[in-house]
């Protein structure tokens, strides 16, 4: 399990100013620490020639890593899919982390930034790329200082030639800048509005440019799986899957927080072996599998595999493992009128189906009885037609209390609780 330091943003970044960092495992690891580790090593073998690109790419296919911001594409197939295209090439990283329920990137950005950097860079290296965006959430101001800072210690004494460009870019708060074209058109300075695609960001991304896309996290893993194989990766995972999860899990647990486990471990098993089983006085009820889209499932489906492609069949998805926990004092009608709401406020408003669909399923869970009939017209409508993942994923968590909690609404004055 990966220790998870106790220390929040505003320590760490003090620690950094100071100049205090330490190789305790679990607490912040600066530049100098990150080096004592052999942090950059990897990089430099590559640049050096000593790893091939080839090899490099093969190894990341063979570690079987997905981008784990939630579209779940084969890392190693993407960074040759890129390679292939014309120069210049650029590349957009992600860490606007607006998922509800997630916050795996910041807890791993605060405590070993290096380890993503090096990550980057090599991600960099093996596409051919020009120039580097690192797109941050602006509510992270913490994660921004110290990602500053420590850039400035990286560019002081840089650890290859030829390095890329390197630019900070801030989010502006809005959920649907973490869509990959939303945040390209806002990184260009335009509206945060998704675009249609084919073209894919890969052939004309950033500025026209192809463009290596990248959440911070699947980049974070990249110097450990270069350093231990592709197999060493592979070889986790429960259930038949294979990888690393770092399940973000809130809610009425003993022990919420980042919780690395191994793909395809049930939510059972999370609760009972990671989160010190539920909070007394709760049962569990219900569970968010892959945060506000993901979809809600009852307490009695607690045998899934929690991986990509494992949920679909239930109408719901792992997303960027972002796991909430209910027990038998929530509803999960509530849940997802809340997130209704959430998605009706975070529309970019760009297609009717998501804009007018996401007032609209609204109001009509806020009536005393739910209308079924129109709910799943309207589920049809926003998912077939709208132009990105929030509008097509919207409706998930209300055709899963239609599925899965029957008795909430149906329930006279259910619904309005
Ligand atoms: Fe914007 Fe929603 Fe359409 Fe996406 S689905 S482009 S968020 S209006």
């Amino acid at each position: 399990q990966h220790p998870v330091a106790r220390a929040g943003a505003g320590d760490v970044v003090a620690a950094v100013n100071a100049g205090r960092t330490q190789d305790t495992p679990g607490a912040y690891t600066g530049l100098a620490a990150y080096l004592r580790q052999g942090g950059y090593r990897v990089l430099k073998e590559c640049v050096s020639g000593a790893r091939s690109v080839e090899a490099v790419i093969q190894a990341m296919e063979d570690s079987g890593l997905r981008g784990l911001g939630g579209a779940g594409f084969p890392a190693g197939r993407k960074w040759r899919i890129v390679r292939d295209e014309p120069g210049p090439r650029l590349m957009a990283v992600n860490i606007d982390e607006g998922e509800p329920g997630t916050f795996k990137d910041r807890t791993y950005l605060e405590r070993d930034p290096h380890r993503f950097l090096e990550g980057m860079l090599i991600a960099a290296w093996a596409a051919g790329i020009e120039a580097i965006y690192i797109y941050l959430r602006d509510e992270y101001h913490g994660c921004r200082e110290l990602l500053a800072a420590e850039l400035d210690r990286l560019m002081a004494d840089p650890p290859m030639s030829g390095m890329p460009a390197i630019h900070l870019r801030r989010g502006a708060g809005a959920y649907i800048c973490g869509e990959e074209s939303a945040m390209i058109e806002s990184i260009e300075g335009k509206r945060g509005m998704p675009r249609l695609r084919p073209p894919y960001v890969a052939q004309v991304g950033l500025f026209g440019r192809p463009t290596l896309e990248h959440n911070f996290e699947t980049l974070y893993w990249v110097p450990e799986i270069l350093r231990k194989g592709g197999d060493w990766f592979a070889s986790h995972g429960r259930h038949g899957r294979k990888g690393l999860r770092s399940f973000s899990v809130s809610g009425r647990v003993n022990k919420p927080g980042v919780h690395l486990a191994p793909a395809g471990i049930t939510i059972q098993e999370l609760i009972d072996e990671y989160c010190d089983g539920m909070l007394p006085g709760h049962r569990f009820y219900a569970y968010l599998p892959g945060g506000a889209s993901g979809g809600i499932l009852p307490a009695a489906m607690n045998d899934i595999p929690l991986d990509f492609d494992t949920l679909q069949p239930y109408g719901c998805f792992i997303g960027s493992a972002a796991v909430i926990v209910l027990s038998d004092h929530d509803s999960a009608s509530a849940a997802a009128r809340n997130m209704m709401k959430f998605f009706k406020d975070e529309s970019c408003g760009q297609c009717t189906p998501c804009r007018v669909g996401t007032a609209k399923a609204l109001d009509l869970i806020q009536a005393p009885q739910w209308d079924i009939e129109l709910l799943a017209d309207l589920s049809a409508v926003m998912r077939d037609a709208s132009i990105c993942g929030l509008g097509q994923a919207a409706p998930n968590p209300v055709d899963c209390v239609i599925k899965y909690f029957p008795h909430e609404f149906n329930e006279p004055g259910a619904a309005t609780s």
